[in-house]
């Protein structure tokens, strides 16, 4: 048999041609599976980013692509543990963006890149430790440790003034600051909501105060829970009808003592708390809105207590009630103060109103044309506690009031201090070129008095006549005619009286 000159082949070569084909045939296969675990393992990665893409979107705020308040509770707990055995106290901060971002917020921000830029200022100061808030406008900041308060109160303040820098072009026109409450503490992870809850305590701090930075203490703390009572007591005792409220009066006089008016003032005495002075409720009530009703209440009741004297005294003295600036702004404060008048037959001269400096030179404008409508019903205005705000003179020319209440503090050391006299002088006589009443409240002395009288002040209040007292202890100058001797061991009503404060 031929075989074209080729060796036959013999089973051993046929077999190993046969063993090396199906090498090759493996390796080709186990490429393949190589090539497709890659693949597997590029998918597993592209999978695995993606995971991490979409849980970081869950996990950070849309706008300025911060963590979110979540990310913060854990980010607190570890950092609490991490400085368990620590001596350096930690701190965290909460930055709220003021009222003037608020007024640009649906205008000039609506894309809001200025809270992604002022999440961005924040990290600049602080670093990756900003956190979202459950606000638009707020931020929630993981100091970590510092070395004390003084440091703490350092950074807040850099994190403010990097907020309230000026915008780049086109946005240069655009401002707007924060407030941050500062909260440190030590034993971190069981009491995270107290502590949160105490630098938003701080936060309200500023806003309040108008300050930039607050650094939360225990004072600041005790104060807060007193007002939150306060708040709570004031809507009950209101609710309740006003069982737990009085009014006392504070007599004016002439230069010869006699009585020529009383201002009436309000006294809370609260089955919790005590006895609680108007100047620490008071700009409470203004604060929740609870004065309307205050005021509408002593305003009907030392009306109906003035009707009371005129008709068994014969007495013409009027009262004088003081007016809070959120109410002098409401719309129907004449209609509501004339009511009570018609109703209780006084005429409009019965009543005095007293406002503060504030209320009218806040929208100077505004005021005069309804100080014009209250002086038509011939009820009079009072400036109270005049000086210490910001009068504008060229306003006050043109304020139709009846009396400028020279404030308490200019009296208090009136002898020792020189420059308190040539500022009483100065208001004297303004009232007087001005041709109106010059009053002043808080004398306490005769010598205060002789002061006062010798610059020709029109009208005096002050200790040295009466305290504020209540309608009985009034009612006893009345039946001893109406005049009150400065000399509190010359006059029998004087030197009876209680202090009813
Ligand atoms: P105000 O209207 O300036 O009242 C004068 C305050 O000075 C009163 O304090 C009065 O007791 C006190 N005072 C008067 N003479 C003297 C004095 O010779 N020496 C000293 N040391 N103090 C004197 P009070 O009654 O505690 O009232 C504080 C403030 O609370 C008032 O200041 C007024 O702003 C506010 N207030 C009181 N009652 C009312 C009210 O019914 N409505 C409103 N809106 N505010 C009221
Ligand atoms: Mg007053
Ligand atoms: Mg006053």
């Amino acid at each position: 048999m031929q075989n074209n000159g080729e060796a036959p082949r013999t089973d051993s070569e046929s077999s190993s041609s046969n063993l090396a084909e199906r090498l090759r045939r493996a390796e080709r296969q186990l490429k393949l599976l190589e090539q497709e675990n890659h693949q597997q393992r590029v998918r597993m990665s592209e999978l695995e980013a993606r995971r991490e893409e979409l849980l970081s979107l869950l996990n950070q705020d849309p706008h300025t692509a911060l963590p979110i308040r979540r990310i913060f509770d854990r980010d607190f707990r570890r950092v609490s543990e991490d400085h368990s055995s620590r001596s350096e106290p930690l701190a965290i901060a909460v930055v709220r963006l003021d009222r003037a971002y608020d007024r640009i917020k649906n205008s000039r921000d609506r894309g809001k890149v200025f809270l992604f830029r002022s999440a961005a200022r924040i990290r600049a100061v602080v670093g990756d430790c900003v956190y979202q808030s459950d606000r638009v406008d707020e931020f929630v900041v993981l100091l970590g440790a510092v070395k004390n308060s003084r440091r703490a109160r350092a950074t807040a303040e850099a994190i403010a003034r990097e907020i309230s820098a000026p915008h780049e072009p086109p946005a240069q026109d655009v401002a707007f600051g924060c407030h941050v409450g500062v909260c440190l503490y030590s034993d971190g992870e069981d009491q995270r909501e107290e502590i949160v809850g105490n630098a938003y305590i701080a936060l309200e701090e500023c806003e309040l105060s108008r300050r930039a930075v607050v650094v939360y203490s225990a004072e600041l703390g005790n104060r807060y829970r007193e007002k939150q009572t306060i708040e709570k007591e004031l809507r009950r005792a209101i609710q309740d009808g006003f069982s737990e409220f009085t009014t006392v009066f504070q007599p004016f006089v002439d230069r010869d003592g006699r009585i020529l008016g009383a201002e009436a003032l309000i006294r809370w005495n609260n089955r919790l708390l005590g006895s609680i002075p108007p100047g620490r409720f008071i700009p409470i009530a203004e604060e929740t809105g609870d004065i309307g009703f205050i005021e509408q209440w002593m305003l009907y009741h030392s009306c109906r207590r003035l009707r009371n004297w005129r008709d068994r005294f014969g007495t013409d003295i009027y009262v004088s009630v003081n007016i809070s600036p959120s109410q002098f702004k409401q719309a129907d404060l004449v209609q509501r103060i004339v009511g009570i008048l018609n109703v209780l037959k006084l005429p409009g001269s019965s009543l005095k109103l007293e406002l503060t400096e504030g209320a009218v030179m806040d929208n100077p404008e505004q005021a005069i044309e309804k100080m014009n409508e209250i002086r038509s019903h011939g009820i009079r205005i009072s400036i109270d506690d005049f000086g210490i705000g910001y009068s504008s003179l060229n306003y006050l020319r043109r304020l139709p009031i009846n009396t400028l209440k020279i404030d308490r503090s200019f009296i208090e050391d009136l002898l020792l201090n020189s420059n308190n006299q040539e500022i009483v002088k100065a208001i004297i006589s303004m009232a007087h070129s001005l041709k109106i009443e010059a009053l002043a409240e808080g004398v306490e002395t005769r010598e205060q008095l002789n002061f006062l009288l010798n610059e020709r002040c029109n009208s005096i209040q002050g200790f040295l006549f009466s305290r504020p007292v209540a309608p009985a202890e009034f009612e006893e100058f009345l039946t001893a005619g109406g005049v009150i001797h400065c000399c509190a061991d010359s006059h029998p009503a004087v030197a009876a009286q209680s202090d009813a404060r």
